[in-house]
């Protein structure tokens, strides 16, 4: 009998000690082991073992109350009534037909300020135009079928890469940049900028921009923070414009490639910035739907260089933007 309570004891012990260890993980600390065990991939990144990360790795705060919180934190979004806000807007595509190309580049100069608008000309300003970021990649299959996509329709996004995937990934870089679309800063590491020193958050930008540099023949314009964590120390540190977004897909999470074509739909509307991670097969297979119907709508699909500069807007150093609708373009002219 003594035997079966030792025993018991013993098993009670482990369980708790089981079952402690495995919420505080969940609750508390970011993956970011697992995070890294995706970066420090040999080059064959599978997608099972991508699946299996953590949904809450992107993420230091819910997704939703970043988003929400862009919304409050930005007046002009109150608006947004007025705006091409139904994505089944009929209007849109009464107005604006497929041949809206994007205007030649060698026809453009480079705005005052925007030192760094890529040689895939400029968006027509009267015209509903998005622009659609890729974070944390660049992903050799995922990256490469996006841009193809949006080559087709005779888009561009911008790829906010990670300086330690650039690096592994070059050629991925160059096709990005050949076919027009932008490419920002999000770090090397992905590190959470607020949780570093002044010193570590200028060398997660700088290495990154190093990298893209050499591979590209000229450094990034734009940052991306991770996590869209800002503080002072980040907006005095990375001596860029810090993009965040308007629409957030939610793709890291869901991985379906329905509920991120859905969600984009249904909630995007002229000036939008549009957040998704060219890492996933979901996610790619999402874009290309994405992309193609956003055109079929009459959007033009522009860098985040180009949105801006349509609008007239000079993006400033350590400054935040959301979006770039007309009504926030009007309001921050200068
Ligand atoms: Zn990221």
């Amino acid at each position: 009998m003594k035997k079966i309570i030792q025993i018991s004891l013993v098993l009670l012990i482990l369980m708790i000690i089981t079952v402690g260890y495995t919420s505080g993980y969940g609750a508390g600390e970011k993956s970011v082991s697992a995070y890294a065990a995706v970066q420090d991939g040999n080059g064959t990144l599978k997608e099972a073992a991508m699946e299996n990360v953590p949904a809450d790795r992107q993420y230091a705060v819910e997704p939703d109350k970043i988003a929400n919180d862009n919304k409050t934190t930005d007046g002009s979004k109150t608006t947004d009534d007025n705006k091409l806000t139904d994505s089944n807007n009929t209007k849109i595509n009464n107005n604006v037909k497929d041949g809206d190309k994007i205007k030649d580049s060698s026809k453009i100069k480079a705005g005052s300020g925007q030192k760094d608008i890529p040689a895939s000309g400029m968006a027509d300003q009267g015209k509903p135009m998005v622009a659609l970021t890729f974070d944390d990649g660049p992903h050799p299959k995922y990256t490469a079928e996006i841009v193809e996509a949006l080559k087709k329709n005779d888009a561009r996004a911008t790829f906010f890469v990670l300086g330690s995937r650039a690096e592994k990934y070059k050629s991925t870089i160059n096709t990005i940049v050949e076919n027009g679309n932008e490419i920002g800063n999000h770090t090397y590491s992905h590190r959470e900028l607020t949780r570093l020193k002044k010193s570590e958050i200028q060398s997660e930008i700088k290495k990154t921009s190093d990298i893209l540099e050499a591979i590209t023949g000229k450094a990034p314009f734009l940052t991306r923070p991770t996590y869209g964590s800002v503080n002072e120390n980040v907006k005095t540190c990375a001596g860029s414009p810090l993009i965040l977004w308007s629409v957030d897909t939610l793709d890291w999470k869901s991985r379906d490639k329905e509920k991120i074509v859905h969600r984009t739909l249904n909630t995007v509307k002229d000036g939008d910035i549009i957040l998704m991670h060219d890492i996933y097969k979901s996610t790619a297979d999402a874009a290309k739907v994405v992309i193609s119907e956003l055109r079929a709508r009459g959007y033009q699909l522009v860098t985040i260089s180009q949105l801006y500069q349509a609008r007239d807007i000079s993006l400033e150093n350590g400054k935040e933007y959301f979006e770039c609708s007309t009504y926030y373009a009007e309001n921050n002219k200068k």
